[in-house]
């Protein structure tokens, strides 16, 4: 029996679309920063200041190009980057968090069956799409569009009929472009890919291969099923059905995180009653936006406040499904008012966050459901 056979049957009627964000800190900060034009934009604290220390968040493509990248240790990027060219950045997460809460926001104008895997990087299935009459390739162009020209920012888009194949071409187009795998194009495409770019496989199992002499897709179906599974285990599987195209995993949109909410950390610690305020007012728009962003509401308000001999508290409070910031800050208001003892001893850090969130539309739903 061929292996293909042994394996579960592909899926060709969904449409999945796999979205990435190009170099999506450095890109919003050079977005905002126009002095940063032409430089090597490396997102980490200096650690000509830090003593030597931090880790590099992400780099444009300037600075990719001396071999910087994610992940690295940022005193990396002075040794391979000429200094009139490398600019560090400190990460400004917030921002990052609101300007993904846009794109989202965005996302959903095609579907709410969205799954996000990081701050730059989502799934949709588009299958059932809220604009009908496009395909899945013209929607992606769509969205692409629209971040590019209400945003300012270049994204980079895999289009398939499952999530594996998404993402395999999105990667493939970076930056800035489009991939379809269309079914009759798949087998080809796999094919030819290197071993490193399908996901899963470790440094040290693609060292095995090569000795093998399994270099690319077409060498990975070469080796045959049962090797595959008698020499590489669980890993063998997957990679047999990679190796395939296929991937049966559903667009999970359920995968909600459970809770969204920025803090500071005060040094020196604050005293006065109208900065705590102001900050909460602050925090309060900043989770409510991302929220809307994101098309979500929460059922839960959490403060969280540590003072200046570390005593740390949590306090939450259950409210209505809401995304207003006015709630928001008159609740976070009303709890910090009942430890009047933080701001006595000088708060060190405060937090605010929305907790067990729910997608609007559910909620729309449910209350449908009730009447
Ligand atoms: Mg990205």
């Amino acid at each position: 029996m061929a292996d293909i056979d042994l394996l579960p049957r592909n899926d060709f009627s969904r449409r999945i679309i796999h979205l990435d964000m190009d170099a999506f800190y450095a890109s919003v900060e050079m977005r905002d920063r126009p002095e940063l034009a032409n430089k090597a934009v490396v997102i980490a604290q200096d650690p000509r200041k830090t003593g030597g220390h931090g880790v590099i968040a992400t780099a444009n493509y300037r600075a990719r190009k001396y071999g910087v990248g994610s992940a690295m240790a940022a005193a990396q990027a002075v040794k391979l980057i000429p200094a009139e060219e490398l600019v560090f950045v400190e990460p400004d997460f917030a921002k990052y968090h609101r300007v993904s809460g846009q794109v989202h926001g965005l996302m959903h104008e095609l579907t709410d069956q969205i799954e996000s895997v990081a701050l730059d990087e989502a799934y949709m299935d588009v299958t059932r799409s809220k604009i009908p009459g496009k395909s899945a390739l013209e929607l992606a162009s769509y969205l692409q569009e629209q971040i590019f020209r209400q945003l300012h920012l270049t994204s980079s888009f895999g289009v398939s009929y499952n999530k594996f194949l998404a993402k395999m071409g999105s990667e493939y187009a970076k930056p800035f472009g489009r991939t379809y795998l269309a079914p009759d194009r798949v087998q080809d495409f796999l094919d030819r890919q290197e071993i490193k770019r399908f996901p899963g496989i470790g440094k040290k199992t693609q060292e095995r291969l090569k000795e093998a002499g399994v270099l690319t897709g077409r060498d990975i179906r070469n080796y045959g099923l049962s090797r595959l599974l008698k020499d590489y285990k669980k890993s063998g599987y997957y990679m047999a059905l990679h190796a395939y195209g296929i991937d049966l995993s559903p667009v999970q949109a359920s995968r909600q995180r459970k809770s969204l909410g920025k803090e500071r950390t005060f040094e020196p610690v604050i005293y006065d009653p109208d900065r705590a305020d102001a900050y909460l007012k602050d925090f309060s728009q900043t989770v409510a936006a991302e929220l809307k962003g994101r098309n979500l509401l929460a059922r839960v308000v959490v403060l969280k406040v540590r003072d200046r001999n570390f005593k740390t508290i949590t306090r939450r409070q259950q409210i209505q499904p809401t995304s207003d910031p006015e709630v928001f800050y008159q609740l976070a208001k009303e709890l910090l008012a009942r430890e009047p003892e933080f701001l006595a001893e000088g708060i060190r850090l405060l937090g605010l966050s929305a907790g067990e969130l729910e997608e609007k539309h559910y909620q729309e739903i449910s209350l449908f459901a009730d009447e």
